[in-house]
């Protein structure tokens, strides 16, 4: 475990567990910028150690989200192991949260995968550092803004213009973000190829957006011009990003990159790729300012700087001659650790 911490640079990793069902992990990667925020995930596990190394790789990226946010906050993330049975959900939250205030605020808490802004609320009955309540509103809708906005200043770098009409899209997975992106887009006149485990989530999509539903194992390797990960990480390893047939990759997923030197293998295929970190940024944002009680317009106006992000990185990397996840990188690690 020390040597996945070392890796990492993680700070410190916390583990509680509660006779209620409690089996949770936080990870603080890093909190010289400010406290370590970072969403909880509530989901099953094939073991202890895969949920561990789920919150040591997710923190890590959260402290590099933030930098490039130009948040004051560090980076971190919690995973609560689902149990097979659970009696009571609002007491396994509330005692959650009577774990994240013995972190006295190195860590604030969110929403993320299988949690919801009422399992915040539960967070709330015992500690203040929890953002996404019902009062906070969930992140995923601002998580979306920022990857359509992202796609848009894609779209410009790799095919000269950001006018989304007509362009075959495929994003995969219609959760909370995908869906909302997927609106956004069909508002834009893309054509959407769509994919996800869900018939249901898939058939609104096909009803709503006019969109193509694709098998799951299809999607990635579908022809398009941008395909969108919006399901889970490490979902494009080497043989998957050798099979792909699209001209970017610009999506909401975290990690989706299976290790981060493949970012180079998209780049020799002349595969242009947002990093997760920037595009994916909106959420991050939202939870940190409404937690802070920052208002509204001051939080799109923070939010409307992703695209302008993502420009600037393109750009840089043309000019060094490197992948825009390379010298995202690097910008992340300067201002974390110089
Ligand atoms: P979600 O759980 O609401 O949705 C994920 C969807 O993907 C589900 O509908 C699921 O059925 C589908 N899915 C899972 N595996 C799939 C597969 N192999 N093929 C097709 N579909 C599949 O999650 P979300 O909140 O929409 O987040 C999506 C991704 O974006 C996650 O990786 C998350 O970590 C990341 N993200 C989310 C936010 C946010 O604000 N919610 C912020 C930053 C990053």
């Amino acid at each position: 475990m020390f040597q996945s911490m070392e890796a990492a640079r993680l700070e410190a990793l916390h583990l509680a567990q509660d006779p209620c069902g409690l089996r949770a992990i936080v990870a603080i990667h890093h909190t010289r910028l400010g406290p370590a925020l970072g969403g909880c995930r509530y989901l099953s596990y094939a073991d202890e150690a895969s949920a561990i190394e789920d919150a040591i790789r997710l923190a890590r990226g959260m402290s590099r989200k933030a930098a490039l946010a130009g948040l004051p906050l560090g980076g971190g993330k919690a995973v609560i192991i689902r149990p097979p049975y659970l009696g009571n959900r609002a007491e396994l939250f509330e005692a959650f949260g009577r774990f994240i205030e013995t972190l006295a605020g190195r860590y604030i808490t969110a929403v993320d995968s299988g949690t919801s802004s009422a399992d915040m609320d539960c967070i709330a009955n015992q500690t203040s550092h929890v953002t996404c309540t019902t009062a906070n509103g969930d992140p995923s809708a601002h998580t979306a803004l920022g990857v359509f906005a992202g796609i848009r200043a894609t779209a410009q770098a790799r095919l000269g213009s950001d006018n989304l009409e007509g362009l075959r899209i495929a994003i995969q997975g219609l959760g909370n973000v995908g869906f909302a992106l997927a609106e956004q887009l069909h508002a834009a006149g893309a054509e959407l190829l769509v994919s996800d485990l869900d018939p249901g989530r898939l058939q609104l999509a096909i009803e709503q957006f006019g969109a193509q539903p694709v098998a799951a194992e299809a999607l990635l390797t579908t022809p398009c011009d941008i395909l969108s990960p919006c399901a889970l990480g490490a979902v494009l390893d080497s043989r998957a990003i050798a099979h792909l047939r699209c001209a970017a990759v610009a999506g909401a997923a975290n990690n989706p990159l299976l290790s981060e030197d493949l970012a180079s293998e998209l780049e020799a295929r002349g595969i242009l790729y947002a990093p997760d970190y920037v595009i994916n940024a909106g959420g991050l944002i939202h939870a940190h300012l409404s937690h802070e009680g920052t208002a509204p317009g001051v939080i799109a106006a923070q939010l409307s700087r992703i695209p302008q992000r993502l420009t600037e990185l393109f750009a840089h990397a043309q000019a060094e001659k490197r992948s825009p996840a390379w010298v995202a990188e690097r910008m992340a690690e300067r201002m974390l650790y110089d």
